[in-house]
């Protein structure tokens, strides 16, 4: 066996499963990238706990490295923490449908005000805006500047003192008018107050929107955190949209303001301009808070290819040690799609060589080569491939239309791959207990 091969082989040994040792190295990248993305200390704790949990005893795919194989499940842990998808509005089939967006000043809503009404627009639906933002005097003309850049009809009173009764009038106003539906533009505070809070509440209760969303800021970090409890604790909350992550942030607040209101995360904002909002993807998030794409796509690649059934399968023949030409040529006719051949060759460990020769042509013809082989030789030949002399290799390469060592090197490579997936698959019991011990 090649060096190479041998230390692949090395590498490989006694990692069939993840354990407490082979995962703490990962795990403390995994900690510290969440930190990094702004994760609160006890989010990251909580969620350190349950992966381990989770990932402790797993099987690693014989292509992997434990911590790829860990990043792996993290990954897919994030991406369910993180959802439900539901960037629905939830319009009513009939009547008129009220969102009230809430949050602190300057965390986005009336800039969100905009950009619901354009996505709104986009499905021919033109929505009426209220401003009942009364604590800034230039709240109410910023929701008119919106309204006329979208052509979309503003309700405002600037003699009212009250919100709760210029929500009133403006729902009012809106089904009138026949709008399906109604955005509140509430006030917001630069810190939470009982004020805000009760004000908040009482829209709430007397207005009864049907949607509630909050608007948090994805640059404050923890600060959107404490505001996200606050407000969760007042009003009936529907979702959740973070703005500002058009920037550096990572975004890591969003883990604890889902965990904190366990509503959905509706939307992200991306941009001052209205187009800038996007429905919210955990699979996007998660990638953007661990900041090891290349990592998980890779892992989640050779998974996606193996699947667990096939890789059982896989695995009983590798270790079976029983492999012949004909199983050969089925693996290749499996998996021989264009471009996944040399992904997969990349992935089954011992296999790197015959890669290579594969790759002699282009991937796929190597593939089609390879099984236009095995198509020329006999049952027996497959079978046990040491029959093969030199008639019989002439013969074979006429078939295939290719020169007699081709015969030869494909002959040697399976050879030599045999015993070593053997040994990768862990086939003796003694090596299984060997495994589990570590
Ligand atoms: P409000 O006080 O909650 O109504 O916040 P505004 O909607 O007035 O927004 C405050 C500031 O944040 C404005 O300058 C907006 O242009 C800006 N802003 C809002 N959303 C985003 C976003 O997604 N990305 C960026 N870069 N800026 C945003
Ligand atoms: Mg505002």
């Amino acid at each position: 066996l090649s060096e190479g091969l041998q230390s692949a082989f090395k590498s490989l040994r006694g990692k069939g499963k993840l354990t407490e040792s082979n995962m703490r190295e990962g795990l403390q990248t995994v900690e510290q990238a969440m930190l990094e993305a702004d994760v609160s200390y006890p989010v990251v704790q909580d969620f350190m706990q349950h992966v381990t949990e989770r990932a402790l005893g797993k099987r690693v795919l014989l292509s992997l490295r434990p911590h790829e194989e860990l990043v792996r499940i993290v990954y897919d842990e994030l991406v369910s923490i993180l959802g439900p998808v539901d960037s629905s509005l939830h319009l009513k089939k009939s009547g008129c449908t009220v969102l009230m967006l809430c949050g602190l000043q300057g965390s986005g809503k009336t800039t969100t005000c905009g950009k619901l009404s354009q996505l709104l627009l986009e499905q021919k639906i033109t929505p009426t805006l209220v401003a009942a933002d009364l604590q800034r005097p230039a709240a109410i003309e910023q929701l008119h500047v919106i309204g006329r850049q979208l052509d979309v009809p503003v309700y405002s009173n600037p003699d009212e003192k009250d919100p709760v009764k210029v929500c009133q009038a403006g729902v009012k106003h809106a089904e009138a008018n026949g709008s399906r539906v109604v955005i509140l533009d509430t006030a917001g505070r630069l810190a939470i107050d009982q004020e805000l809070m009760a004000e908040l509440s009482r829209i709430d209760k007397k207005v009864s929107p049907d949607q509630v969303y909050l608007v948090v800021d994805g640059m404050t970090g923890q600060d959107a955190v404490n505001s996200a409890g606050a407000f969760n604790a007042e009003l009936e909350l529907d979702g959740v949209v973070m703005t500002k992550l058009d920037g550096d942030a990572r975004g890591g607040a969003l883990l604890s303001v889902k965990n904190v209101t366990g509503v959905p995360i509706k939307f992200i904002g991306t941009g001052e301009h209205f187009d800038a909002l996007e429905p919210f993807r955990p699979e996007g998030m998660a990638s953007r808070i661990l900041q090891m794409g290349d990592m998980v796509a890779a892992a989640r690649e050779a998974h996606r290819i193996v699947d667990e059934d096939e890789r059982e399968k896989l695995e009983e023949m590798m270790a079976s040690g029983e492999m012949t030409l004909d199983d050969f040529k089925k693996l290749m006719e499996k998996i021989a799609k264009p471009g996944l051949m040399g992904k997969m060759m990349g992935l089954i460990p011992g296999m790197g060589q015959m890669k290579e020769m594969l790759n002699n042509e282009d991937v796929s013809g190597g593939v089609k080569q390879t099984i236009g082989l095995i198509n020329s030789m006999t049952k027996a030949e497959r079978r046990d491939p040491k029959i093969i002399d030199t008639s019989r290799r002439t013969r074979i390469a006429a078939g295939a239309g290719v020169q007699p060592p081709m015969v030869n090197q494909l002959v040697k490579q399976f050879e030599q791959m045999k015993p070593l997936m053997k040994m990768m698959a862990g086939g003796s019991a003694a090596d299984r207990m060997q495994m589990m011990r570590q």
